[in-house]
């Protein structure tokens, strides 16, 4: 064997994290793998809704006190880039750039990378001054104000409805000539006074001063300002299809299925957080998911040593 722990845990967001935390605290050998750059937590600007921080806290505070958690508890730590999973039945062989780990189980706990994946002009220097990639998590803080949502789909119609009950106007823009979305939906969307339409609308650029003020997007290929107080972006979100097919059911967009225990269709592998195939992407849905899995990775580990 490589390196050998009894668990490996991929990722090192909140749902990482806690299920390192939980079995670290049970006496298995922990490590996660993580690379700081990929993270949602990480980016997030402020985090209000997570419970007990009474005036909120930043994504990067939020982090830095699970991973000193996960420290005290002996879990490892390495800063290395996954990119393999291969499953030997009693344990599972995880490859980095730079090294192979051993484990007994697994934990799938990437995330998603909500950046989009071509970086626009004005993108990176706005996050969270006005850009943001999640409107439940970012939606109140544009109370009364003029917003902009660009991508398609269902999930991305849901954050516009969802959006158009706080903010005073939602410009909605759609990189297609149409719009596919259950019928509900888009009855819902034409049916919304604040919401409008815009079709064959490509974002440019991004412009502000200390935050965001305004959007230029080719709308028919004629470029054409909006005022906007805020852009939510949902224009890459795609996962490691072909890697996590190999031990795990995915959906169309790359997530895993698991089932309640967060197992996959392979034994001793588990997915948590929000690669994960569910409805709601926050801090606290991927605090319980990394719960569960350690609870089902560690039953398995004991069952393996017996
Ligand atoms: C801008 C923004 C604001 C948000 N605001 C809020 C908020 O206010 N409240 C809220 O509850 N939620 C918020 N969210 C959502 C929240 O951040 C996520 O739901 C949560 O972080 C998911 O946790 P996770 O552990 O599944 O994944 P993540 O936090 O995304 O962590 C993924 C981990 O996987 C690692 N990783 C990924 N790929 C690799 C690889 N190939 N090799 C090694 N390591 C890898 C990363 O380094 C990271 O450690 C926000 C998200 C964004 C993008």
């Amino acid at each position: 064997m490589n390196n050998k722990y009894d668990l490996i845990v991929v990722g090192a967001g909140p749902a990482g994290i806690t299920a390192a935390i939980y079995a670290a605290r049970n006496n298995q050998k922990v490590i996660v793998i993580e690379n700081e750059e990929l993270g949602s937590m990480l980016t997030s600007h402020k985090i209000d809704n997570y419970p007990g921080f009474v005036n909120g806290i930043t994504g990067k505070e939020l982090y830095n006190n699970m991973k000193q958690q996960a420290i005290r508890f002996n879990v490892t730590f390495k800063n290395e880039i996954f990119f393999d999973l291969e499953d030997f039945g009693n344990y599972k062989t995880v490859k980095t750039e730079k090294t192979r780990y051993d484990g007994h189980a697994v934990i799938i706990a990437t995330g998603i990378n909500k950046k989009s994946q071509k970086k626009y002009k004005g993108e990176e220097e706005f996050i969270g001054r006005g850009v943001s990639y999640c409107a439940a998590c970012d939606g109140a803080f544009f109370s009364d104000a003029v917003v902009s949502v660009f991508g398609k789909g269902n999930e991305t119609s849901e954050e516009v409805l969802m959006l158009s009950e706080i903010a005073r106007k939602v410009y909605y823009f759609i990189n297609d000539n149409k719009l596919e979305v259950e019928h509900e939906i888009m009855e819902k969307l034409e049916n919304t006074s604040k919401i409008e339409l815009v079709y064959n609308a490509q974002l440019d650029e991004i412009f502000g001063e200390q935050l965001v003020k305004k959007v230029v997007v080719n709308v028919n290929n004629v470029k054409t300002e909006y005022d906007v107080d805020g852009i939510f972006l949902y224009l890459g979100t795609k996962s490691n299809f072909e890697l996590y097919s190999i031990f795990a059911n995915v959906d169309d967009s790359g997530m895993i299925i698991t089932d309640e225990n967060m197992e996959t269709i392979t034994k001793g592998i588990y997915a948590a957080g929000d690669i994960r195939k569910k409805s709601v992407r926050q801090v606290t849905t991927a605090v319980s998911d990394g719960t569960i899995a350690a609870m089902s990775a560690i039953k398995y580990i004991i069952n393996l040593k017996k």
